[in-house]
């Protein structure tokens, strides 16, 4: 697939260190699915979609802070929709992010609301500054917020917003974020896990399943065509929780 050329029209600084890029096309997403966004000239780089015509993205280092120059009336490569994304299914449904993570779930919890179905979310963020997509969310539904540093919300990581919540309540789970805490709620849900979906990060290169970069131990599936959102009884047993690796392929 070739990149199409995305127009950015508009540019929303949602955090310190997230923007919100729009784009002058529709990208008619199934929430959960990613994009490969080409830098050109810097690099290639998956960023699951936020808005039918948008995402966001978190400055963490080279490619997305070139991102951060880029101003309106400026282009970026996109390859994408890709992967699978989650399945919308149930008639309650609880979604837990944790940072940028909350990116998916927003559009994801818009479609459900859309569809009738009732949405509650759970989000963790280090502090009240860094709180992405709040009234998304609560124009959806019911929104319990967690800060590290107690800033807003309940003082603590995501899990301490779990004991809030009776999670054998909700049809179906939906998680995106630091992969510690999607282990804990699988954790947290024995016999659940085929209501649980999750969308996994791994180092994404080629973005088609070619190059393995992204292969999960020892089952080897391939998170950037067989995920990004993966279903928990699917990681059962597998890497997923306990190591991940880099773009060499070393551990880490
Ligand atoms: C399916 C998926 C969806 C994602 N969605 C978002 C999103 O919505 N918003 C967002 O801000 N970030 C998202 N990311 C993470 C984003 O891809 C990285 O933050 C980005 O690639 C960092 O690039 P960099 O050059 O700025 O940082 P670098 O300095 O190159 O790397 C910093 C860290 O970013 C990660 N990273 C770098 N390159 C890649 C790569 N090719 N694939 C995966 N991780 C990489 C690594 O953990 C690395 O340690 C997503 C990642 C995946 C796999």
């Amino acid at each position: 697939m070739r990149p199409k050329n995305a127009q950015i029209v508009e540019i929303v600084q949602e955090t310190s260190a997230v923007r919100t890029l729009l784009f002058d096309l529709d990208l008619d997403p199934i929430p959960g699915q990613y994009l490969m966004v080409w830098v050109r000239g810097v690099d290639e780089v998956p960023m699951s979609i936020s808005y039918r015509n948008g995402i966001s993205v978190q400055l963490v280092g080279e490619a997305t802070g070139a991102i951060f120059d880029l101003e309106v009336g400026d282009s970026l490569g996109l390859r994408g929709p890709l992967g699978n994304g989650f399945t919308l299914t149930g008639d309650r449904i609880l979604l837990v992010g944790g940072g940028v993570g909350a990116a998916p779930l927003a559009l994801l919890g818009e479609e459900a609301r859309k569809r009738g179905m009732e949405v509650a979310t759970l989000l963790g963020f280090r502090c009240c500054d860094d709180l992405l997509f709040r009234k998304r969310f609560e124009s959806i539904g019911e929104l319990i917020i967690t800060t590290d540093d107690g800033s807003a919300g309940i003082c603590g990581r995501a899990s301490a917003g779990l004991t809030c919540l009776d999670l054998r309540e909700f049809d179906q789970i939906y998680l995106c974020g630091p992969e510690p805490m999607m282990a804990d709620v699988i954790e947290r849900c024995p016999g659940m896990e085929t209501k649980i979906q999750a969308s996994i990060d791994r180092y994404f290169k080629c973005g088609m399943g070619i190059c393995g970069s992204c292969a999960i131990d020892p089952s080897g599936i391939r998170p950037c065509v067989e995920g990004p959102v993966i279903r928990a009884d699917r990681l059962a047993g597998t890497e997923f929780g306990r190591y991940r690796r880099g773009p060499s392929g070393l551990k880490r």
